[in-house]
């Protein structure tokens, strides 16, 4: 969804909760943030403070939850709540996304093995900001109703810092084609490890070294065949592509 599609369904979002609250919510207070600022771009810029005032404070957890109805929480944050209860900033936002407002997309996730892989690479010291990951197969689509032919697989994530943009998707003629690009020309000659890891535990694991792409910053690409031979393809599985090493 484009910046302004997003802020546009917010606003409607926000416009009918507001309509049916009182003219100032009961919980909100004068520390909270705005709408804004919630935004998945603007959250990356949040001051110290702010996020520990939205961390303790029950009115930006529902605007936080409010902001997931329109585009759900990344992967990442899905292993972090699960794995870091007690410690993890958004609990009671995630608890009314899962909860209240029954995301079934989120409660597939929450409940899937894959989420365990997950934790098992964040446990081996996987780094989260600077990693492109999604979700695939039946916990990707269960928002969905189910189609008799299957559309073609396209998954995209970009990393929170936005260094790293990976797109795993399907050809006309049935290839299974990886692309990863770094706006960052600093990231010439970096090596990126690229794995598809089924829920059965199947991995498909590629490394790669970025190359230039002139003004765009540098990229890569692989090709894994045809989707169809792959072992795993009627399985849900998670893609993710994280740095080998250390920036230059
Ligand atoms: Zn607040
Ligand atoms: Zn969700």
């Amino acid at each position: 969804m484009s910046e302004k599609n997003f802020l546009g369904a917010l606003r409607t979002l926000c416009e009918i909760e507001v309509a049916r609250a009182p003219a100032r919510h009961s919980l909100q207070t004068q520390k909270c943030l705005t709408l804004a600022r919630f935004m998945p771009w603007s959250q990356a810029n949040w001051t110290d403070s702010e996020r520990e005032h939205v961390s303790g404070c029950r009115y930006c957890q529902r605007m936080m939850a409010l902001v997931w109805r329109e585009e759900c929480p990344r992967l990442w944050t899905l292993v972090k709540y699960k794995y870091a209860m007690g410690t993890f900033p958004f609990d009671e936002a995630m608890r009314f996304h899962v909860d209240r407002d029954g995301c079934p997309r989120c409660s597939r996730i929450l409940n899937s093995p894959l989420i365990d892989r997950l934790k098992n690479l964040v446990a081996q010291g996987a780094d989260l900001a600077g990693s492109a990951v999604a979700a695939y197969g039946e916990v990707a689509s269960a928002a969905e109703f189910a189609s008799i032919k299957r559309p073609a697989l396209h998954i995209r994530d970009t990393s929170e810092d936005g260094l790293l943009v990976s797109t795993l998707l399907e050809t006309a003629e049935g290839l299974l084609v990886l692309h990863v690009e770094s706006p960052d020309r600093k990231n010439i000659g970096r090596r990126v490890v690229a794995e598809v890891i089924s829920e059965s535990g199947s991995l498909l694991r590629v490394e790669l070294e970025l190359v230039s792409a002139g003004e765009f910053g540098c990229r890569a690409e692989h090709a894994y065949g045809r989707i169809r031979d792959l072992p795993w393809s009627r399985e849900n599985f998670v893609f993710l592509v994280r740095w080998l090493g250390e920036a230059g």
